[in-house]
């Protein structure tokens, strides 16, 4: 199911809390809900992805990982 890029799903996304989720996304680009989005612009440097504890993702049954590598679900 499409994720809808909605303020209800951006304010439960877990990306800002995410080790992954570096200097760049935070102060640059200021974006999250990568699922329902396009991937990040940022250089990624991979520490982990919380996805899978969220429930967005949960919601609409995703089962991938770093959606700001892979862009929308
Ligand atoms: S599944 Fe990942 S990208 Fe999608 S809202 Fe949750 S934390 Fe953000
Ligand atoms: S998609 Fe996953 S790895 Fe990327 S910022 Fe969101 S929670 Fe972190």
């Amino acid at each position: 199911m499409k994720v809808l890029d909605n303020n209800e799903n951006l304010m439960r996304c877990l990306c800002p809390n995410c080790p992954t989720y570096g200097a760049c996304m935070k102060t640059e680009e200021k974006t999250a809900l990568y699922c329902a989005r396009n991937s990040t612009r940022c250089a990624v440097d991979k520490q982990g992805c919380i996805c899978g504890e969220c429930p967005v993702g949960s919601d609409y049954r995703l089962n991938d990982m770093y959606y700001c590598v892979i862009g929308k679900a």
